[in-house]
């Protein structure tokens, strides 16, 4: 399946807890202010690459916690994230998904990926809630949140 992505990080350690393969998913359309990631906005930025050379990528390197999906906004390319968070899920890698969405905003078409994610940040960015200090998000209205813990 063809997903459009700005690009990933193969070993990020900022993405998530402990070593994880972040892809940062091309276009959102939120325009944040101070929005750390400008350059994913365009909706046909980025480049287009098959999923299968994502999973391959990640299933080869055996030093991995897990996946991130992230970007710009996952959740407008919901069937390859959902491809990439259950192939992570077989692979015994777990994974973290960070949208502008709150989790009660989460369209239904996002209830099955809901399932395949272990962690989710939530919300827009807010710049005048940037806080240096928090783990994993940029401003103190974003969620951490342990889906399955919550369950
Ligand atoms: S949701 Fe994320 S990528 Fe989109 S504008 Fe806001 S901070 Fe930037």
């Amino acid at each position: 399946m063809e997903i459009r992505i700005a690009g990933v990080e193969p070993e990020s350690v900022v993405d998530g807890e402990g070593i994880r393969f972040a892809i940062f998913f091309q276009g959102c359309l939120r325009r944040c202010r101070g929005c750390h990631n400008p350059a994913t906005h365009a909706l046909d930025g980025g480049k287009l690459v098959d999923t299968s050379e994502l999973i391959d990528a990640f299933r080869k390197n055996p030093l991995l916690t897990g996946i991130t999906l992230t970007g710009g906004e996952p959740l407008l390319q919901i069937p390859a994230a959902l491809e990439l968070a259950k192939a992570a899920k077989s692979s015994g890698l777990d994974v973290w998904c960070y949208t502008g969405c709150t989790l009660e905003k989460i369209p239904p078409a996002a209830s099955e990926l809901l399932k395949n994610i272990d962690v989710l940040v939530d919300g827009e960015y807010v710049e005048e809630l940037r806080d240096l200090e928090l783990a994993f998000r940029g401003s103190k209205n974003q969620r951490v949140i342990h889906l399955h813990k919550a369950r």
